[in-house]
């Protein structure tokens, strides 16, 4: 498709004018009132709890629970995330967890990534959205599980009472519980919606555009911290493209992922079950292979001279233990699993295995640390 027929394809008035007119409202009506009347504490605070729940709703339950199958969840955790989910108007959790499926799949690929971030910041941030272009059409054929799960079926069907209902329904009913009915419309209602609209936007567009990328660089997807914090820690996109059915995106403990520390709450009470996580090995091991086409690539376009050859010879060797260290991980892996499968209470052999692993992934981590600094020398 060339970009004319993009421009070509049929407008969607629904979108449209749903997110010009909340945004144009918003825009206009928050401040008037505000200036006005001004609003209480609780509107504002009904506010910051809703928007949580929102973005919670969409990062934890349609992001990771629905579209990936990051977890298992219970069904009362499940009915909160497509409620609170339908209320983001981000479509049903079956539409949306499709579309995001295909965006996985054909990640980058204009002609069939939905929100292919090679077409612009405008058209991945909301532009896809906005006329009814074939590479947005959803694929349904991509979430059968989905639809064998009876609340999720429930929500896609009556999308548009859960979506009226809790957008005007619950704004409502906390405004009335704080007598600041129209205060709380307006915050926890109008602005609320706006702004979670364009911090989940971020993800397909800031987090495919700027930000690191450690453990691939086959796409565009990006980490950014600065991303993370405004969408709940899904700005870690780098790492989850690569490994998409990791429940976290903000892998080591330090990164700002509120939703990776919810879902672990959820576990801790029971309500989430079975939370997918990449062995570490395999995280470094793409954290390295990244490093090492990178020192490829940045020798090849450097003259020929002695500290360049040395530099390469010391690149080769790198690669060569890299290489060595990991058919020994995938060697103790398997002879470690294979033990826990032969059920052997035999303690020793197992403390062996595990100190050996460790052992291993010390190396590795040593190894992530040379390379490093062979790669400032390049720079
Ligand atoms: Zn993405
Ligand atoms: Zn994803």
């Amino acid at each position: 498709m060339t970009a004319t027929e993009w421009k070509a394809a049929p407008r969607n008035w629904t979108t449209t004018l749903m997110f010009a007119l909340t945004f144009l409202a918003a825009l206009v009506l928050v401040p008037w009132y505000g200036f006005g009347h001004g609003y209480s504490g609780a509107a504002w605070m009904w506010f910051a709890l809703v928007l949580c729940a929102n973005e919670l709703a969409i990062t934890c339950g349609y992001h990771r629970l629905f579209a990936h199958g990051t977890y298992e969840a219970h069904p009362a955790l499940r009915l909160v995330y497509l409620l609170f989910g339908g209320m983001a108007l981000q479509n049903s959790a079956l539409i949306w967890s499709a579309g995001h499926r295909i965006h996985h799949r054909y990640i980058d690929d204009p002609q069939r990534d939905p929100y292919c971030a090679r077409r612009g910041f405008w058209f991945s941030h909301i532009g896809w959205m906005l006329r009814n272009y074939p590479s947005g059409e959803p694929d349904l054929g991509t979430v059968r599980d989905l639809q064998q799960d009876p609340l999720v079926m429930w929500q896609h069907r009556h999308y548009l009472a859960v979506a009226l209902g809790m957008n005007f329904g619950l704004p409502l009913l906390l405004g009335w519980a704080s007598g600041d009915v129209l205060g709380t419309l307006l915050l926890a209602g109008l602005l609320r919606l706006v702004v979670s609209h364009h911090l989940t936007f971020c993800i397909n567009s800031l987090a495919h555009i700027i930000g690191t990328q450690p453990y691939t660089d086959e796409n565009t997807a990006r980490d950014n911290a600065a991303v993370a914090l405004l969408t709940f820690g899904e700005g870690y996109h780098n790492f989850h493209h690569m490994f998409a059915h990791d429940y976290r995106n903000g892998v080591r403990w330090w990164q700002w992922d509120p939703s990776k520390w919810f879902i672990g709450a959820m576990h801790g009470l029971g309500l989430a079950s079975n939370l997918k996580s990449v062995p570490w090995f395999r995280i470094q091991r793409a954290i390295l292979e990244t490093q090492f086409k990178r020192a490829e690539r940045e020798l090849e376009h450097q003259p020929d001279r002695p500290k360049i050859a040395r530099l390469r010879q010391r690149v080769a060797e790198e690669y060569a233990a890299f290489q060595a260290a990991i058919t020994a991980w995938t060697q103790a892996r398997e002879q470690w699993l294979d033990t826990t499968r032969r059920a052997m209470a035999d303690r020793w052999e197992r403390s062996i295995l595990q100190s050996r692993l460790k052992e291993l992934e010390r190396g590795l981590r040593l190894q992530n640390r040379r390379m490093r600094v062979l790669r400032a020398q390049l720079g």
